[in-house]
């Protein structure tokens, strides 16, 4: 008995269903999967667990899964991991913006245990309603396996590897991890120091300052900050300006502002002589570029802000206000003593932080710091290698650039951060000694305040989730095979899990890696939740279908570019969704009532018609290529490709014609390629190919997620032959012709043929010709003749057709008489155009060669319907 299906495709209906009896069937876990093709493993980045997915993810996530669904049905063992981030100061900023809201009280009033205990309950709450909308994507993933960076096994291996960088020691002593005085980009709302790639730039308007240190220092200097010129120690200026050339080398002391300073006067190559005055004011301990001239000029470093962004003690007056509190006390205190020379407005910069976007304050403090250029083991030069000799090969290939620049200017990397939410530094103090370990060195040791840099945790996930070093996942599935990320995430991420790996497991983490764009609105925008542009990817699966979403994200992207993504794109995908379900319907119940294909090789036999031997030929071709797309990571091109088979070439003329054609073998082609056209669609559209799958009703049909993927074997006994392809241009030739001509629809004709060599072809599929809507009631085909009179004419190649019958001599006489008056209106409005000299001197020389252009093909036009005119 056979169910009658719907006449839409309502994925409400289906998609819950069939993610159950996946996750019943227990393959999203590979312990139940064959390794006899090996194994594929695929460690998924994990979100944040702050939050809920967006769009971003679903990106990513369609891709990883659409790998995972393909290598399962390549026989592999597959194993997707799904995990959770703690997320360090994104989490703990989310957290203290939710209880300042909710409850009018901060971390402080909570103290830092029950802070961090009710952290991680809410992390665990939202990691579990993360879970169900991952499940929602149809993300083949196996839970059992599920990770979060805080689960004691991964802090484990995290806090091993900084203990085992910390002994890592060279022959002059140097640690690979170390604490030090470095200048750091400080977030005075987080109280924390933040990475290079933690910090944004907003453009802002600022008051550009001209002014002099004291009357009688010789250089003018200009800064947007004068509060932090307390700490100048020197004057940088270019070695070829000839105005201050003379002042290198010399010491000056001035009192500014009631302020002693001693300020050296320093060549630095780097320093524009056109902007401002040309010289600079140098303030080590303020300032990124400054530290490092101070570093190579050996200079003092004076600390003036604290990390309160307060002006420390001894600085006169200014100790104890804040940054702005003194800024204007300065500037007053300046023109006091005319000191300004002048007031500039110019935009520049501002650095923020990238998670609260308050203004960075660049502070000079004591961090824990990861040497990544070490004696022992230089983990840039070694994560270079890796790239280089494409151990790590990465998609799209640009990419690799990005990366090994990126590598070649990385500096040390500041791992501490002064925030609570995260695992504690394993490092120990006791009357100024120092002791790094996992575990108290005994009574009296206190532990380090700060946390771990979320990345240095994040860093280490292609091995701690696999139970690195024992664990029995961790022989059989590292390094994986493929990481997936966006292309934001690449400085922060990539590079740091390659180096980590490469030092704690001396192997790659993975063998190919993945980028993706970025989604954007439909006019290219980034989406944001301020803007009201973004698209909710739950809402939208609800509204269209998991299939829908996952195919809009992958047809009409390129690897690593961004993409523009609307609602409408999405209906465009579930339409076609409901396209292949008809299709189902229509196959399901002339061809598969009955019968169901086995896996047999496809043999010609003598009945078969030219259209089963151009669809198969076209088949092979695409089972080709799709294969090795995917292989290639071109998702887009390989789902493109399957589009265009399905609707074009399978469904409007393979399916279509053979309403005509009732040969012996018609039933078994249509299933044998249709079973196998739907596991091609099965990575990209989990959902209704499972559903559709398991509409044939056949007990001997299993889940579709572990079909084979299939192969040419079957097909392989079918000669290549595209001949059909002629009766398909001469089927559109006459359509077009007749839309062309404004021939009715309802109207027959007749048609004459000059074949050449094609007579015996064109006439075997005559009523091929008449039957696909060419309102052809007469076909006369011939090898050649004489040009027939009053017929609409087309050619196809060698081949001519002509059309007979196929005018209303009146209408027609109508249609060309108002063409005619149309085209003469725009002649007359051309010339005037052309005569008006004010257009023909202004106007760029190419347009006005286009209006010519024009003009003349106008002139033509009319002459060629007046000649059709003068016919009748
Ligand atoms: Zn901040």
């Amino acid at each position: 008995m056979t169910k009658d299906l719907a006449k839409t495709y309502t994925p409400q209906e289906h998609e819950d269903k069939i993610y159950k009896s996946w996750e019943e069937s227990g393959f999203f876990n590979p312990d139940n999967l064959s390794d006899t093709k090996g194994v594929y493993c695929n460690i998924l980045p994990p979100p944040n667990s702050n939050g809920e997915l967006h769009i971003g993810h679903v990106s990513g996530y369609v891709v990883m899964d659409l790998l995972g669904r393909y290598q399962r049905m390549r026989g592999k063992k597959v194993l997707l991991l799904p995990g959770k981030d703690h997320a360090g100061i994104q989490t703990q900023v989310v957290y203290e913006k939710k209880i300042k809201k909710e409850k009018g009280i901060s971390r402080h009033d909570l103290g830092r245990e029950k802070f961090y205990k009710e952290i991680y309950d809410f992390c665990i709450d939202r990691a579990d309603y993360m879970r169900n909308q991952e499940r929602k994507i149809g993300l083949s993933a196996d839970w059992s396996r599920e990770k979060f960076t805080l689960n004691p096994d991964i802090i484990k291996v995290v806090l091993e590897t900084f203990v085992n960088m910390y002994n890592e020691v060279d022959d002059q002593g140097k640690r690979m991890v170390y604490r030090g005085e470095r200048i750091i980009n400080w977030c005075p709302r987080c109280g924390s120091a933040l990475a290079d790639v933690e910090v944004e730039h907003e453009e802002q308007s600022a008051k550009l300052y001209y002014f002099k240190y004291s009357k009688d220092f010789p250089i003018t200097i200009a800064t947007t900050r004068p509060e932090t010129k307390l700490g100048d120690t020197a004057v940088a200026i270019n070695p070829k300006d000839e105005r201050y050339k003379k002042y290198i080398g010399k010491v000056y002391e001035v009192n500014f502002c009631g302020v002693d300073l001693k300020i050296k006067i320093i060549a630095d190559r780097h320093i524009d002589k056109d902007f401002g005055t040309g010289a600079l004011g140098v303030t080590p301990a303020h300032s990124a570029v400054d530290w490092q001239m101070a570093q190579d000029n050996d200079l003092e470093i004076v600390k003036v802000i604290n990390e309160q962004g307060v002006i420390n003690k001894g600085f006169a007056d200014f100790s104890g206000k804040n940054v702005l509190e003194a800024r204007v006390l300065i500037v007053k205190k300046l023109k006091k003593e005319k000191l300004i020379e002048k007031e500039d407005e110019f935009n520049n910069n501002l650095s923020v932080c990238e998670r609260c976007r308050t203004a960075i304050e660049p502070l000079v403090s004591r961090q824990w710091f990861v040497n990544v250029d070490h004696k022992n083991f230089s983990l840039k030069q070694e994560a270079r290698k890796a790239i280089e000799s494409e151990e790590i090969k990465i998609y799209p290939v640009k990419f690799k650039k990005v990366m090994l620049s990126w590598i070649d200017n990385v500096h040390d990397w500041c791992i501490s951060r002064q925030i609570w939410w995260g695992p504690r530094i394993p490092a120990w103090y006791k009357d100024g000694e120092v002791k790094v370990s996992i575990d108290s060195p005994g009574n009296g040791w206190t532990q380090d305040e700060d946390t771990f840099d979320t990345w240095f945790s994040s860093g280490q996930w292609a091995y701690t989730t696999l139970g690195f070093p024992a664990g029995d996942d961790s022989k059989e599935y590292y390094p994986s095979n493929a990481m997936v990320m966006g292309r934001d995430i690449l400085p922060f991420w990539a590079f740091r899990m390659i180096i980590l790996s490469l030092y704690r497991t001396k192997q790659e983490p993975f063998k190919n890696l993945y980028f993706t764009g970025l989604v954007r609105d439909e006019k290219g925008q980034k989406m944001s939740k301020s803007k009201g542009n973004g698209i909710e990817p739950l809402d939208m699966i609800k509204r269209y279908g998991t299939d829908a979403v996952r195919l809009s994200l992958m047809i009409g992207s390129s690897p690593g570019n961004d993409m523009n993504l609307g609602e409408e794109k999405i209906a465009g995908f579930r339409n076609f969704a409901n396209k292949l379900w008809n299709i189902n319907r229509y196959i399901k119940e002339h061809y598969i009532k009955h019968a169901f294909p086995d896996d047999d090789h496809l043999r010609e036999i003598t009945d078969d018609t030219l259209a089963d031997k151009w669809i198969i030929t076209k088949f092979k071709k695409l089972i080709n290529e799709v294969t090795k797309d995917i292989e290639n990571y071109q998702f887009s091109q390989a789902g493109e490709k399957l589009r265009v088979f399905t609707w074009n070439e399978w469904a409007d003329w393979y399916l279509e014609v053979s309403k005509f054609e009732t040969n012996t073998n018609k039933g078994l082609y249509f299933r044998t390629i249709f079973k196998d056209l739907i596991k091609l669609w099965h990575p990209f559209m989990p959902f209704i190919t499972e559903a559709i799958w398991q509409s044939w009703d056949r007990k001997d049909v299993k889940l579709l997620i572990i079909e084979k993927w299939p192969t040419l074997d079957r097909y392989k006994k079918i000669k290549d032959d595209n001949s059909f392809e002629l009766i398909i241009e001469i089927i559109k030739a006459i359509r077009n012709a007749r839309a062309e001509n404004k021939v009715e629809p309802s109207r027959k004709v007749k048609a004459i043929v000059y074949a050449n060599d094609k007579v015996s072809l064109i006439k075997e599929n005559e009523s091929l010709i008449k039957g696909m809507r060419t309102g052809i009631e007469e076909l006369e085909v011939k090898e050649s003749g004489k040009k027939p009179e009053k017929a609409i004419f087309v050619s196809v190649g060698e081949i001519e057709i002509y059309l007979i019958g196929a005018v209303d001599k009146e209408k027609e006489k109508n249609r060309l008489k108002n063409s005619i008056e149309r085209l003469k209106q725009l002649i007359k409005m051309t010339e005037s155009k052309l005569n008006d000299k004010n257009f023909v001197e202004r106007a760029p020389e190419p347009i006005v060669n286009k209006e010519r252009i024009r003009l003349k093909e106008f002139k033509e036009e009319i002459k060629s319907l007046e000649k059709q005119l003068d016919s009748f």
